[in-house]
C-alpha cells in the first residue's frame, strides 16, 4: 500500500430529516415492544403476533423503510401504520474510504450528536465496528474516545441502525424471491467503537437480539463480539442475556499499571476481573475469551509482562486467545507504539506457552479509523488533559 494513495471522501450534506411529530420509531423495538405498539394502535390482539412477523421481515430482512412497500398488508393497515410509526435509522453524514478498503462512517443521531462506525473488509468476511455511546465515561489513558466526555447512551435503534446503515451502503439487502446469497460482505459485528457497551447494557442487548433474529439480519451470536474494559458485575449478564463472544481490554499485568491504563481497574481489579472471566459460562475452547492487549512502548510490553499474562490466564483456567494491538497513535497521545521486534518477541512468549497470539493489523490508519482512534471531531465536550492525567494517575 502506498502512503500517498488517494483517500476518497464523500460528504453528504443533506439536511437532517426531523422526526415526524409524535410518531414512534419501530427500529430498535424488541418483538414484544413492537407487539405492544401495534396493539396500542388498534391491532386486534390475536392478529398482533402475525403483524409483528410481517412488519419485522420487511424492516430487518428486506431493509424496507416505507410502509407502502409492505405489500402483504392491507392498504388501510399500511396507512394506519404510517400514521403512527416511522422506520428511521441514523443519518450518514460522511464516509471515508481508506487505501486498504476500510470505511469510516460518521453518523448523526437525534440531538445532533455524532458517532463513528467502521467497516473492515477481509478476504473471507467483513466486520462492522459499532459504537454504543457518544463519548465514554471511562478515561483509559491510551484511548482517543476516552478524552471525550460521555454525551449520552445510544438507543437500541441507534445501535442496530448502524448495522442497517452499513447494509444500505454495502447494498446488502436481499431481493425478495432471489436465491439466498450466503457470502456476506457484512458478516461480523464487534462492539469496539465508541463507548463502553456494558454501561449501556439493555440497549446493547436489545440491539444485538434484533441483529441475531433469524427472521431478519440473522447474524449468528458467534459472529458478534462485545469488548469491555472490565465492568465486572455485567459480565455474566452478557453470556446469559446476549450470548455473544467476549473480549476484554486487559492491557496490563499488574494492578499498578492497569490502574493507570484502564482506570476502571481501581474499581474492579485484575483478580476480580479474572474471577468473573473464569465463570463466563460460554467460555470453552471453541469460544475463547479474547484478551486485548495494546502494545505500549516501555509501559506494558516486557518479557516479564508476557509471562505474567500467561500466568494469570493459566491460574484461572480461562480458555483464551490474546490479541496484541499495536498502539494506534492520535494527536497528543501520551504513549508510543512498541517496536515490531518487541511485539513479535511478546507474541512469541505467549505462543510458546500454548495460546494463540495474533497481532492485529491496524486498519484504516490513514483515515483515523483504527482501534481507539475514534472521536467525533465536531463534539465540543472534551475532558481536559489535566482531568485525564489525574484520573489515570499519570504525572502531569
Ligand atoms: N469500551 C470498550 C470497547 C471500545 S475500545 C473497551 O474498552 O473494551 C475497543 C478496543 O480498542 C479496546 O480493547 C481498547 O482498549 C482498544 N484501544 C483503545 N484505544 C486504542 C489505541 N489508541 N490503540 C490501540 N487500541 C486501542
Ligand atoms: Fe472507553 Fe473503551 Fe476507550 Fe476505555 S478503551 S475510554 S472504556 S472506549
Amino acid at each position: 500500500m502506498s502512503a500517498d494513495a488517494p483517500i476518497t471522501q464523500d460528504v453528504l450534506t443533506l439536511p437532517r430529516k426531523l422526526p415526524e411529530g409524535g410518531k414512534t420509531n419501530l427500529v430498535g423495538l424488541t418483538r414484544d415492544q413492537m407487539r405492544q405498539a401495534l396493539i396500542a394502535m388498534g391491532t386486534p390482539e390475536k392478529q398482533a403476533k402475525m403483524r409483528v412477523n410481517q412488519v419485522w421481515q420487511w424492516i430487518y430482512q428486506w431493509g424496507r423503510r416505507d410502509f407502502a412497500e409492505m405489500t402483504n398488508l392491507a392498504k388501510a393497515y399500511r396507512a394506519q401504520l404510517a400514521e403512527h410509526f416511522t422506520i428511521e435509522i441514523p443519518e450518514m453524514v460522511s464516509r471515508q474510504v481508506s487505501t486498504d478498503g476500510t470505511r469510516k462512517y460518521l453518523v448523526r443521531i437525534a440531538g445532533g450528536h455524532e458517532v463513528e462506525v467502521v467497516y473492515i473488509p477481509e478476504e473471507d468476511r467483513g466486520t462492522l465496528c459499532v459504537s454504543s455511546q457518544v463519548g465514554c465515561t471511562l478515561t483509559c489513558s491510551f484511548c482517543h474516545t476516552g478524552t471525550q466526555k460521555l454525551v449520552r447512551n445510544l438507543t437500541a435503534g441507534e445501535i442496530v441502525g448502524q448495522i442497517m446503515m452499513a447494509r444500505d451502503d454495502l447494498d446488502e439487502w436481499p431481493t425478495p424471491g432471489a436465491p439466498k446469497d450466503e457470502t456476506r460482505r457484512l458478516s461480523n459485528i464487534v462492539l469496539m467503537g465508541m463507548g463502553e457497551p456494558l454501561y449501556n447494557f439493555d440497549n446493547v442487548r436489545d440491539a444485538m437480539k434484533i441483529a441475531m433474529d433469524p427472521e431478519g439480519i440473522s447474524l449468528s451470536r458467534r459472529r458478534i463480539t462485545l469488548s469491555t474494559s472490565g465492568v465486572v458485575p455485567e459480565i455474566a449478564r452478557t453470556a446469559d442475556e446476549i450470548g455473544c463472544l467476549l473480549a476484554i481490554s486487559f492491557h496490563a499485568t499488574t494492578d499498578e499499571t492497569r490502574d493507570k491504563l484502564v482506570p476502571i481497574n481501581k474499581r474492579w481489579n485484575i483478580e476480580e476481573l479474572l474471577t468473573a472471566l473464569a465463570a463466563y459460562p460460554k467460555a470453552s475452547n471453541s469460544e475463547r475469551i479474547t484478551f486485548e492487549y495494546v502494545m505500549l512502548d516501555g509501559v506494558n510490553d516486557s518479557d516479564a509482562d508476557a509471562h505474567r499474562l500467561i500466568e494469570h490466564i493459566r491460574r484461572h483456567k480461562i480458555p483464551a486467545k490474546i490479541n496484541l494491538i499495536p498502539f494506534n497513535e492520535w494527536p497528543g497521545a501520551p504513549y508510543k507504539r512498541s517496536s515490531n521486534n518487541r511485539i513479535r518477541a511478546f507474541a512469541n512468549i505467549i505462543y510458546q506457552a500454548g495460546y494463540a497470539s495474533p497481532i492485529r493489523t491496524p486498519r484504516g490508519e490513514d483515515i483515523m479509523a483504527a482501534c481507539g482512534q475514534l472521536k467525533s471531531a465536531t463534539e465540543r465536550a472534551r475532558k481536559s488533559r489535566k482531568q485525564i492525567e489525574a484520573e489515570a494517575g499519570l504525572p502531569s
